[in-house]
């Protein structure tokens, strides 16, 4: 009898795990279900997009690690275009975030390209609306760079689809009944029989175990607000990202426009996010602080759920009552970066009982990112 896997939620994390599954074995019948009429219509289409290794707790960094190589050198026949564009991240500071400065270089230095001190004079060239009156300290990450979203999005789900993947949009898992050895997941459209679930449906993490009968991780949706401003700025796609060195903005070239953001992490319900004009307002109270971009007026804005659990690392595998409910949660602010390595470390999971080879080198311990270290406490 062929394997029958459902995996609910079409963002990244479901997209990547049907991928990397039906990778696993072609023999496997999988199928994604999406509430949404549109994939990637939440959070994953409201990412900033960026490629940065330096961030997050271990475990995130080794699954950063561990998908590196495919963002940059894609499988055969996957795309034809390419997933990273190299542009380098600086974290600015005033005198009184010094003390930060020293912080993350601390931090960083074992990192595969350690973060590094530039000069002010140096930075206002990769930058050049940097205020120098104001900018005390400069640290870059080097070997960063966009992703394109909707790109590797739709390359995972292209290889699924062609690999035998079927894919259900507009059709919500409301429920899931254990039935002997198996699921059934209930729709409005009819319910669907699986022997495995896979849960990748990000804010609503918790919601979809409870509906099974499962125990829910904790997840917390923080909302995130970026907007865009249009620039006249001729060479504008050559300039670096630069941050807050305490993360309160961010701003990055995105096509003849910047991407802002206030990098807020205020707790919300999951739902459909909406932003709030004063995040907007803030954001760019700051960024005129920072810089001379002057900026007055905003282009398009939105929110987005970075969910997490309170120890920051995600949640992939498992769960311990019950072994064929599987949890892909808690991606948090790095789920485009690390779905590669989240997809195989899944596929792995669920086909070996185990992280294979690819992760090692990688420095993750399984344990920081199982559902057992949460049922622990
Ligand atoms: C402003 C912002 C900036 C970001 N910047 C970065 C960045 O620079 N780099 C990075 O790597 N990451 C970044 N992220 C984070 C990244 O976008 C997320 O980690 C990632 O998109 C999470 O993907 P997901 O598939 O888990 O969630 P989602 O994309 O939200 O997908 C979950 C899906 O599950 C579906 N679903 C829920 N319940 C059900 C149900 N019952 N039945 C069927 N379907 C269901 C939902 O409709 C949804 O489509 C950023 C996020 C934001 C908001």
């Amino acid at each position: 009898m062929r394997k029958r896997i459902g995996v609910i939620g079409g963002g990244i994390a479901g997209a990547t795990a049907g991928y990397h599954l039906l990778k696993a074995d072609s023999d496997l019948e999988i199928i994604l279900v999406e509430a949404e009429d549109q994939l990637g219509y939440h959070t994953t289409g409201r990412s900033a997009a960026l490629l940065l290794e330096n961030d997050g707790t271990e475990s995130t960094r080794s699954i950063v690690r561990a998908s590196v190589d495919f963002l940059l050198n894609p499988p055969e026949g996957l795309t034809e275009n390419v997933f990273v564009t190299p542009r380098d991240v600086m974290h600015i500071a005033t005198a009184e975030q010094s003390d930060s400065v020293d912080r993350l270089l601390e931090e960083n230095k074992s990192g595969r390209i350690p973060t590094k001190e530039i000069s002010v004079v140096e930075a206002k060239k990769k930058f050049p609306p940097l205020r120098d009156e104001v900018i005390e300290r400069v640290v870059v990450d080097e070997g960063t760079g966009d992703i394109d979203v909707h790109c590797l999005h739709q390359a995972y789900l292209n290889g699924f689809k062609k690999n035998g993947g079927e894919i259900n949009t507009a059709t919500r898992v409301d429920s899931a009944v254990k039935n002997g050895d198996s699921w059934l997941l209930e729709t409005k459209m009819g319910e669907i029989p699986v022997d495995i679930v896979i849960n990748a449906s990000g804010a609503w993490g918790d919601q979809v175990a409870s509906r099974a009968g499962i125990e829910p991780v904790g997840l917390e949706p923080r909302r995130r607000t970026a907007f865009t401003v249009n620039r006249k700025e001729p060479d504008i796609q050559d300039w670096d990202m630069i941050a807050d060195i305490n993360l309160r903005f961010y701003c990055k070239p995105d096509g003849r426009q910047l991407l802002c953001s206030l990098a807020e992490e205020n707790p919300s319900e999951p739902c459909d996010a909406k932003h709030d004009e004063t995040d907007v307002a803030l954001a760019i109270e700051r960024l005129n602080e920072a810089t001379t971009l002057d900026i007055r007026s905003v282009q398009t804005a939105w929110t987005g759920l970075r969910t997490f659990v309170p120890d920051r690392s995600m949640v992939i595998g498992a769960d311990p009552a019950d072994d064929s409910f599987f949890w892909c949660v808690g991606q948090g602010g790095t789920g485009i970066m690390t779905s590669p390595g989240v997809g195989r470390l899944l596929a792995d999971l669920v086909t070996l009982g185990k992280p294979s080879e690819h992760f090692e080198g990688t420095g993750l311990n399984y344990e920081e990112v199982s559902v057992e270290r949460l049922r622990k406490k």
